[in-house]
């Protein structure tokens, strides 16, 4: 894991946003790419002024969806950003760092207890926003867990817990992020870039494919 944090040094890519911005974010992150994602939020910005629970809870489906256009699936993304807007706004009067000052697990339920928000979504709202000690886990963590056989669950929670296991916690953020890096870059879903890969020496796909091929041989 040190080789891959050099490899792709963290992007810190919450820094200066809001706790309920970096929750906006993740919703608008969802099945597509990173820049995409950030034209979504910069729309967002510029339609609201500033994205808060009450200016997103008082703007229209409509206009949130014709500002997030970029970032795809707006007319899904944009009922569960104004409904999750306008609970954060009555339940904890607009105030995402209320729920990011309770203990983790506490903390994590509150999240998942906003409309339409999982424990992946919790979960780098907790890490990126909180900096709490978490792993969260997307498709790229996923599929990098079972190819180092750290775990063959499917389960988002063994596979979370199977990183933390295995992680400091102070290097999960840096830690999560280079895996998310390190799986878009060469740890693909489809024909990942082995013959570049710096890990490949410890990585038990890479080393059970290799048996395979001289077997074969
Ligand atoms: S060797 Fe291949 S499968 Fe293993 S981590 Fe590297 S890119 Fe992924």
């Amino acid at each position: 894991m040190r080789v891959l944090e050099k490899t792709y040094p963290p992007e810190e890519w919450a820094s200066g946003m809001t706790p309920f911005e970096v929750l906006v974010s993740t919703v608008l992150s969802q099945s597509t790419t990173v820049a995409n994602e950030r034209r979504g939020m910069e729309r967002l910005r510029a339609a609201l002024g500033e994205i808060t629970p009450m200016n997103v809870a008082a703007a229209s489906r409509t206009d949130i969806a014709r500002a997030i256009w970029h970032a795809g699936l707006a007319r899904q993304k944009a009922p569960r950003i104004r409904a999750i807007g306008r609970r954060v706004a009555s339940a904890w009067h607009g105030d995402l760092e209320a729920i990011l000052g309770l203990p983790t697990d506490d903390a994590r339920r509150a999240l998942m207890s906003l409309p339409g928000v999982g424990p992946k979504t919790a979960d780098v709202v907790l890490a990126m926003a909180g900096r709490r000690a978490v792993f969260p886990v997307d498709t790229h963590v996923a599929r990098i867990a079972r190819r180092w056989n750290l775990t063959k669950a499917f389960d988002y929670g063994a596979i979370r817990a199977a990183f933390e296991r295995w992680t400091p916690p102070e290097k999960r953020i840096a830690w999560h992020l280079s895996v998310i890096a390190h799986g878009r870059t060469l740890c693909k879903a489809q024909r990942p870039l082995c013959n570049l890969c710096p890990v490949a020496r410890d990585c038990d796909w890479y080393r059970a494919r290799r048996r395979r091929v001289r077997n074969k041989g």
